[in-house]
């Protein structure tokens, strides 16, 4: 096999292909109905009543901190494994930042590293006003949890919901926003679903979702009800906040819609991926993901933890073997507390000992709906070879 296998990749077939040449023969590229199509797709989908889509989940992240009033003085928590974007969201709005440990299990938010660190917040009186967990891998945090957790500390919570646009928690689509004021997807084409580049926010609050609507468009809204004059004209317009061209396409929003009639069949297909890898690497000295009895995970990512005390080679040449294999394993993620520019804020290594526990023996391996069997008996060899050298 000369060809590279990539960690993930998108699934684009002939309908998806052409919805956007539809749309790039219609009236609108951008501003039309293909959007609000495609938002109340999602919507309906996760069984909520508001989404506004984004030209990425970072934008949709930055809006919902916006929304609910995050700014210079406040602090926001999230884990320290994700991508740097559920981070940064709060750093856009002045906010201050801060991590809550991983469980090893599932690599989410650990409920209890939460609990002991929301009790020496309050004592310190620096409580989180918001709260940004992230369903790391497509498995939902444990959200009913920090959800009553929400109520006692009086913070609001914003789901990362990137990894795991399909998955289900305790029955309900993730998305659902039951435990939470705003869950946020993306549509990059590694995630479950893609629009190329692409977000969603979503949420069951109205004013939160005209709030995002008015700044995903530079704070300009048409409604006279909003406006603090009397129209001069059918033209007239007013800028009310300062926002943001945070706008999705409608030839995005076209290959979204397509492929949301596809999302069912490739969580599927990621769950069987899943399944075969845990069949087939059971006795190889690797800790495989642990999915909670009331998830159901979307699998974007299949991450393995090398049981290093069992094997002697090292992380790095595991990693090297499989790569020179033609294999594109990746690492997600590095902790985010340790980029240089959170350690320029005052974060060091030890500070969240799971993340750097799970970061110094963590492998993605491939996972992606068109992955074969055949390719995956190679990732899975090789691997075994890998690890005994
Ligand atoms: C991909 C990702 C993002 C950012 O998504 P974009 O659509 O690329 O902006 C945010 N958080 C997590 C956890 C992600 O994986």
């Amino acid at each position: 096999m000369t060809k590279l296998i990539p960690y993930g990749r998108q699934d684009i077939n002939e309908a998806d292909i052409q919805a956007v040449i539809d749309v790039l023969k219609s009236d609108f590229l951008t501003q039309g109905p293909a959007v609000p199509a495609f938002e109340v797709a999602v919507r309906d989908f996760v069984g909520a009543k508001h989404a506004i889509a984004t030209s990425n989940a970072t934008s949709a992240l930055h809006l919902a901190c916006l929304a609910l009033g995050v700014g210079p003085g406040d602090i926001v928590w999230t884990s320290p494994i994700t991508f740097v974007a559920s981070a940064n969201c709060a750093v856009y709005c002045g906010a201050k930042v801060d991590f809550v440990d991983v469980d090893l299990d599932s690599f989410n938010m650990s409920e209890q590293a939460l609990r002991c660190k929301l009790e020496h917040a309050r004592k310190a009186r620096l409580l989180p006003k918001v709260l940004i967990p992230v369903h790391m891998g497509g498995q939902s945090c444990n959200m009913a949890a920090f959800y009553d957790l929400s109520k006692e500390y009086g913070f609001s919570i914003i789901e990362d919901a990137s990894h795991a646009i399909g998955g289900r928690y305790q029955n309900q689509q993730v998305g659902s926003c039951q435990f939470s004021s705003i869950t946020v997807f993306s549509f990059h084409p590694v995630k479950i679903i893609t629009t190329g580049e692409g977000g969603m926010a979503i949420t069951n609050d109205l004013g939160l979702a005209k709030k995002m609507q008015l700044l995903r468009s530079h704070g300009i809204t048409r409604e006279q009800s909003e406006m603090v004059s009397i129209p001069d004209g059918p033209w007239f317009y007013e800028q009310i906040d300062l926002g943001f061209n945070y706008r999705m396409t409608d030839i995005q929003a076209a290959l979204g819609l397509s492929q949301m009639s596809r999302l069912h069949d490739f969580v599927i297909k990621r769950n069987s991926i899943a399944h075969r890898y845990e069949k087939l690497l059971k006795d190889v000295p690797v800790f495989l993901p642990k999915i909670a009895k009331d998830t159901y995970s979307a699998y974007h990512l299949y991450v393995i933890q090398l049981n290093l005390e069992l094997i002697s080679s090292s992380h790095k040449n595991v990693f090297n073997e499989l790569r020179n294999a033609g294999i594109g394993v990746n690492l997600h993620y590095i902790p985010v507390y340790l980029q240089p520019y959170y350690q320029n804020l005052g974060f060091s290594k030890g500070y969240c000992p799971n993340a750097e526990k799970y970061y110094s023996r963590a492998i993605s391996l491939p996972m992606f709906s068109s992955l074969t069997d055949e390719e995956q008996d190679w990732v899975v060899t090789q691997l075994i070879k890998a690890i005994q050298k």
